[in-house]
């Protein structure tokens, strides 16, 4: 379904009948992967923070060269996201026992994307080459999947009001299926061998014969192997992965399932559509009568109208949910304090008993 295919059926017919059920969003069967599927491997015990990675991703991509050259290694300094300009980035992480690690950010192509459950017009698809691809043809804009990737790693072009999109990594899908290169960009510039591009099985035992080999360097854990149900970039680290900047919170449930209750909270976000075309088709309707430019102002002003709405309602709704999180969390420690205090009761009673024998 292109976007302007949407867009009619949306105004047609109304926005609720093509969204997806919880259910149907939130997949209940557990995806171990397309058989042969690829990754990469990054070893942050390798990692220099040279920044080579991010040139070679600007490169391949043809990205906008940053104001700060690659070769300025004080940006390090400051903590920084993805963005439109920057698939991937390096950060560098000061340790509680002195020294400094690096790590490198991107989309973590999710074995389960949350993105791709919580896209109602599937814009986002798991290949089976193992990259998650996004299809800005058929893209809305509404936002779903930044608000449901784990990892916080979509971007969306603001500056862009009339086609905005959504920018990640791609895993090189475009240049690696097409035979322009044999790895993705940034694998093949690090001159550290950080990163290893193969298949995700292939990844997963050569980090466990680093692991096994050299346990004085690794922790002993496979970031990625299994978070989130599994992702095709894995991380090894020689210190924990939260001083990394690695969610360890995260488990291992999918994605698509973790995502199933944030869903019901960001499903309103397409329910703030049709106030979002009622100003754009009227618009619309009127392009003759005003110019091209007054068009475009008023687009974008009616697109920052509905933003600033749901961006409200969304914090609102996101704080709730936090909440609810809260307390199931609450009671399960509860029920499991009560519970050793029960066992540890038995005991005592048991000894007791033995020692009245
Ligand atoms: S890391 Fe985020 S954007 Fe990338 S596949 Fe997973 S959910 Fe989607
Ligand atoms: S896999 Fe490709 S798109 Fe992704 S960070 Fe590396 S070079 Fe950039
Ligand atoms: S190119 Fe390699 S060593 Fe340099 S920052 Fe990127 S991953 Fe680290």
């Amino acid at each position: 379904m292109k976007r302007r295919n949407f867009l009619g059926l949306m105004g047609a017919a109304g926005v609720a009948t093509v969204l997806p059920t919880k259910a149907q969003a939130a997949g209940n069967v557990h995806f171990e992967g397309y058989p042969g599927s690829k990754g990469v491997l990054f070893d942050a015990t390798r990692c220099i923070g040279c920044r080579k990675c991010e040139e070679g991703c600007n490169e391949i991509n043809g990205l906008a060269k940053p104001e700060q050259p690659f070769s300025d290694l004080s940006v390090l300094d400051t903590k920084r996201r993805t963005e439109n300009e920057a698939y991937t980035v390096v950060n560098k992480y000061e340790q509680p026992e002195g020294g400094s690690v690096f790590s490198k950010i991107q989309c973590m192509h999710c074995m389960e994307p949350s993105c791709g459950s919580a896209c109602f017009v599937k814009a986002f698809t798991k290949q089976p080459s193992g990259a998650v691809t996004y299809d800005e043809s058929v893209c809305v804009g509404c936002r779903y999947c930044m608000v449901a990737c784990p990892f916080e790693i979509p971007t969306y072009t603001y500056n862009d009001p009339i086609t905005p999109k959504v920018i990640k990594c791609h895993l090189c899908e475009p240049h690696i299926s097409t035979g322009k290169v044999d790895a993705p960009g940034c694998v093949n510039k690090c001159p550290k061998e950080a990163l290893v591009y193969g298949e995700r099985d292939d990844l997963i035992k050569i980090a466990r014969n680093r692991i096994e080999a050299h346990p004085e360097l690794y922790v002993d854990h496979l970031y990625g192997e299994h978070e989130v149900g599994g992702t095709s970039w894995l991380y090894l680290s020689g210190t924990p992965f939260n001083q990394i900047g690695m969610r360890e919170d995260l488990g291992t449930t999918s994605g698509p399932e973790l995502n199933s209750s944030a869903l019901s909270v960001v499903a309103m976000v397409p329910a703030l559509w049709p106030l979002l075309l009622a100003g754009v088709y009227g618009i619309t309707k009127r392009t003759d009568k005003i110019a091209k430019k007054e068009k475009a102002e008023a687009v974008a002003q009616a697109i920052k109208e509905t933003q600033d709405k749901a961006n409200s309602d969304m914090k609102a709704a996101m704080e709730r949910a936090r909440n609810d999180k809260e307390a199931t969390v609450k009671r399960e420690v509860t029920k499991a304090v009560e519970e050793a205090l029960k066992a540890a009761e038995e005991e005592a009673n048991g000894e007791k008993e033995e020692e009245g024998a």
